[in-house]
């Protein structure tokens, strides 16, 4: 750490950082405290000057993308909070392949891709994050994922540094991947698609949306469903058979339509979910054995142990 690098801290603190933003603002699931600071960044530099600058002065950095897998500490975040800014959703279309920024949604993405009569990403268009989020966590729905259709991603290490990963080097695996293991940033990504006809992927993006209304608990605030699928299992089967559809802590609830989802009623806290989650883990375990492990990111992780 050096009296410039304090000084340049000090300049984005003034010009370009808020403080104290709630961030239940920003999640799906309408909790998490404030974040010291809060970055919505205008360009890859501003990402990398900001993240190497934290490193530097010790500070911790958290990147969000449209915050639906998330579930931030009611005490909020003591560090840097990174969005993408409006100028992170550019796409372009050559052949077969899509580019994107990691800030576009996933739904955009589907949508432009149809529009180009690229099929491969229906299961995507109702999945409600970014492309960067989704390429963090290898989202994935209705038999198809993110690691499916990647060719490479755009990253910068947690020094600011950039670096190509190719699908090869990113060690997915189920709602995993290299991205998580080692703190990289996802700017952007390509996406290597097939040849198909735009009122036949439109049909399918709605007949999923149509499945997704039908199943899942879409009038209340969650993180989707809430824990991994353990191997070979389905975790809303073992809580609702360990029965535990409608188990409320405060105003967080096993939700009723589908009990993989654990639904704020309004006003929940997320010590109310991380209460909720543990007792729901300790009766599937007691019940059939099986320990449930969350798939939202619980921030700080220490905070859901
Ligand atoms: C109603 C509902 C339905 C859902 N259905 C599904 C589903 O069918 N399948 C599925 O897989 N998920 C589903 N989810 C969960 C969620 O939408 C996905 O995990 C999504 O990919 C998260 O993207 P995000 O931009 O919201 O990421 P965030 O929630 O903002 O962040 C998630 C993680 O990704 C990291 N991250 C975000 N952006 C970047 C970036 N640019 N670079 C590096 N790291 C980054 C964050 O630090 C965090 O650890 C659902 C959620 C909801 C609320």
């Amino acid at each position: 750490m050096t009296r410039d690098d304090r000084a340049a801290w000090q300049v984005l603190c003034q010009d370009r950082f808020q403080a104290g933003v709630p961030l239940s603002r920003y999640t799906a699931i309408r909790t998490g405290g404030p974040a010291k600071w809060l970055l919505d960044a205008r360009d890859e530099s501003e990402i990398a000057s900001a993240l190497g600058l934290a490193r530097r002065l010790g500070i911790p950095t958290l990147m969000m993308g449209c915050g639906s897998n998330l579930l931030i500490s009611d005490h909020g975040f003591d560090g840097l909070v990174v969005r993408l800014g409006p100028g992170f959703n550019r796409m372009t279309a050559a052949g077969l392949c899509v580019r994107a920024q990691a800030g576009a949604t996933l739904k955009a993405v589907a949508c432009f891709a149809a529009d180009r009569n690229l099929s491969g990403l229906s299961f995507a268009a109702g999945i409600p994050g970014s492309l960067g989020g989704a390429c963090y966590m290898n989202a994935g729905a209705f038999g198809g994922e993110m690691a499916q259709t990647i060719t490479f991603l755009d990253c910068l290490d947690p020094e600011g540094r950039r670096l190509t990963v190719t699908v090869g080097q990113a060690a997915f695996g189920y709602r995993h991947s290299r991205m998580m293991e080692e703190g990289l940033i996802v700017l952007g990504a390509e996406l290597r698609l097939q040849p198909g006809h735009k009122e036949e992927l439109y049909r399918q993006m709605r007949e999923y949306q149509a499945c997704r209304l039908e199943k899942q608990p879409l009038t209340y605030p969650s993180a989707g469903s809430f824990f991994k699928r353990p191997a070979g299992l389905f975790a809303g089967k073992l809580i609702e058979e360990a029965g535990l559809k409608g188990l409320t802590v405060g105003k967080a609830q096993v939700s009723g339509k589908h009990a993989g989802f654990l639904i704020n009623l309004g006003g929940a806290t997320t010590a109310d979910f991380l209460a909720l989650k543990s007792e729901v883990q300790r009766r599937v375990m007691a019940a059939s054995g099986v320990m449930l492990e969350p798939e939202v990111r619980i921030i700080p992780e220490e905070a859901g142990k």
